[in-house]
């Protein structure tokens, strides 16, 4: 089988040139055809600054089409993008700079100062167009993007995607979720993050529009939801939580087939919630290593299996190590996994084996083989040899409608170990920590009760919006 296939957006530009390609809030909107020919500009207006085949240029940019331009127009010259998440400080940056061994960072302000160039979108669009040959084919094997992880359980590492991640990523999704004529999905999540990117290659791949919110912010997803001719949105629990809300008694129209729902865990209440109100929401698991999701529930089971994250998209592996049915790090293996980490030999070594990428999670399967996620190995409790996962019991305490949210981290004990401690984001004040007890014991045994609760005003987050828990103690 030839690992090369035609520049996929010259192909749909060719196969489907006045379909729409991106539709803003402001109706602006691109063709496939006007999406390749901007790309394609811009690609020559790059070469002017000498980037070219192997070279590694960051984009620092929030949501907006000229990202996506920018994204294209590197892999016309066979360039690598290194997606930088806006919310990190330059120091951070400054760090992936020199680990990517990026040589320019294209942004959409230029309000910043690094070790290399900073060109805006703006000045390379006032660039002479240098006349260099674009790649006409792509080979599946070569780096099309490096991205972060957003360092929840330690440093952020830099995962090395391929073309191929990417195309069997957008495959196995549609081989999941099928498409239809009239798809189109909305972005709300940054493009910096795999999740946000994967939609934007989806797009190419299927000859699907996207409809591209800047911000997320609930109100104009739900406007757009209802008026757009959205049929699919991503999502993350906190987005979920608002969009149900806000919904109210109200229906989505009929034509809206998928909310997928991924980047985190979900409080069962939450997804009991969604269905309640013919939300149709569908869990998935995934990481940066995996180009997105890898595991997805389908539309068969979206509503039987809740709480789970389903089965492993065709054509990717998974397996627990652990015994029958219990608890164990998940392992996954498919063609959409990571090569490995960039210049990272020892984290990659690490972490793949024979195609098999040790995520760091813990799950299980049930009978039926869906997979129920449960914690990040890190993040496990021992106390007085019991297993506690801090998410369960995270999940019972915001289901305390006082309960904004709430972090629940380990702490050494002389006599158990470890315990349970839970810091709780309340949105009234009021509630005691005897009532949150009281509350938690109706449904926890008692080893998994938080010996203590601490009332704090925000949880830590980290630049992907993750609770850090080790800042937490
Ligand atoms: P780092 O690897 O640097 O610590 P990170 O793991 O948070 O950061 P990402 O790749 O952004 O970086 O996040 C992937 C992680 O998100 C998964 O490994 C998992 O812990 C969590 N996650 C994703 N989907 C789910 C889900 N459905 N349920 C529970 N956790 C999930
Ligand atoms: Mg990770």
């Amino acid at each position: 089988m030839s690992e090369t296939i035609p520049h996929w957006l010259t192909k749909q530009a060719n196969i489907a040139p006045d379909q729409t390609a991106i539709e803003l809030e402001n109706g602006t909107s691109f063709t496939f055809l006007d999406l390749k020919e901007k790309s394609q500009h811009f690609a020559q207006k790059l070469a002017q600054l000498d980037i070219k085949q192997g070279s590694h240029v960051a984009i620092l940019s929030n949501n907006n089409v000229d990202m996506v331009i920018a994204i294209h127009a590197l892999s016309y010259l066979g360039a690598v993008a290194v997606m930088f998440n806006t919310r990190l400080t330059e120091e951070e940056l400054e760090y992936q700079i020199s680990d990517a061994e990026v040589s320019h960072v294209l942004a959409e302000n230029n309000n910043t100062n690094f070790s290399v160039p900073v060109y805006t979108f703006f000045k390379v669009n006032s660039l002479q167009e240098k006349i260099v040959e674009l790649r006409k084919e792509i080979n599946l094997e070569d780096r099309f993007t490096i991205i972060y992880t957003s360092g929840t359980t330690g440093f952020p590492k830099g995962v090395v995607h391929t073309y191929g991640n990417h195309w069997w990523s957008a495959i196995g999704s549609m081989l999941n979720l099928g498409l239809n004529n009239n798809d189109k999905w909305l972005n709300a999540l940054p493009i910096f993050h795999v999740g946000g990117l994967s939609i934007f290659v989806k797009s190419v791949i299927y000859g699907m529009p996207v409809y591209l919110v800047d911000k997320y912010d609930k109100r104009s997803v739900h406007d757009a939801i209802m008026s757009k001719g959205v049929t699919i949105v991503s999502v993350v629990t906190l987005m979920l939580r608002e969009l149900v809300e806000y919904l109210g008694d109200n229906l989505f129209p009929d034509t809206f087939r998928c909310v997928l729902l991924g980047g985190g865990p979900a409080p069962k209440s939450l997804l009991e919630q969604a269905k309640f109100r013919n939300v149709p929401v569908f869990q998935s698991y995934g990481m940066t290593e995996t180009s997105s999701q890898i595991v997805t529930l389908s539309p068969n089971d979206a509503l039987d299996k809740i709480g789970s994250s389903g089965k492993p998209l065709f054509p990717a592996q998974l397996k627990i190590d652990a015994a029958d049915k219990s608890i164990g790090e998940i392992f996954v293996k498919g063609p959409m996994v990571t090569t490995g980490y960039f210049k990272n030999e020892a984290a990659t070594e690490k972490t793949l084996n024979d195609g098999w990428l040790a995520t760091g999670d813990l799950g299980y399967l049930d009978d039926d083989g869906f997979l129920y996620v449960v914690d990040r190995r890190k993040d496990l409790i021992i106390s007085g040899g019991e297993n506690i996962y801090p998410t369960e019991i995270e999940s019972v305490l915001s289901e305390m409608d006082a309960v904004q949210e709430a972090g629940v981290v380990g702490k050494n004990d002389d006599r158990w170990g470890q315990v349970p401690i839970a810091f709780v984001v309340t949105n009234d004040k009021t509630v005691s920590a005897e009532a949150i007890l009281e509350f938690a014991s109706q449904k926890l045994a008692k080893y998994k009760l938080p010996k203590e609760i601490r009332f704090i005003d925000k949880l830590p987050r980290n630049a992907s919006n993750k609770i850090v828990k080790s800042k937490l103690l």
